[in-house]
């Protein structure tokens, strides 16, 4: 599913999508690595960071002559959805929390400056250098784009269900 590609490339990186991709069967991590021309040392840290997402997992095969364990990796079709919903909420989650009032990344203006909530506090609320009181700011731009990727990722979430 798109929505699904989409957000493990977004929360991981291209590479990772494209091992992914490659998993339609189980594979040995070095035939992943020549498949896609990616090095064996950057497909076994990928195949590890997806392993610690739960979007794959392994079987192990032992040569009985040689002794030598082999990992055959498996894509997980049921956690893909979990992780792709769980990314999205933890987005969604932030985003709120910054547009929340009591969230202590806004923003306090005067008439001669904006500073954070620890310098307003700091200061008593009012300006030491104007003498204004401080009063509670978002930046309309910064809002404005927290909104429009809200609606995207609540968008991302819908095509889901
Ligand atoms: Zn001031």
């Amino acid at each position: 599913m798109e929505v699904i590609d989409n957000v493990i490339e977004e929360s991981m990186s291209p590479q990772h999508l494209k091992v992914m991709k490659a998993l339609v069967e189980p594979k040995k991590d070095l035939d992943l690595a020549q498949e896609l021309g990616l090095e064996d040392t950057r497909v076994r840290i990928i195949l590890n960071d997806l392993h610690e997402r739960k979007l794959v997992c392994y079987t192990k095969t032992k040569n009985k002559n040689t002794g030598w364990v082999t990992h055959y990796w498996m894509k997980r079709e049921d956690q893909l959805e979990n992780y792709t919903k769980g990314y999205i909420a933890g987005k969604i989650k932030n985003i709120n929390h910054f547009l929340s009032k009591d969230s202590n990344d806004m923003s306090f203006r005067c008439e001669c400056k904006t500073v954070d909530y620890g310098k307003a506090i700091e200061e008593g609320f009012s300006c030491i250098e104007c003498g204004k009181p401080y009063m509670e700011y978002h930046d309309p731009r910064k809002i404005d784009e927290q909104v429009i990727e809200l609606t995207r990722l609540n968008s991302m979430l819908k095509s889901l269900t």
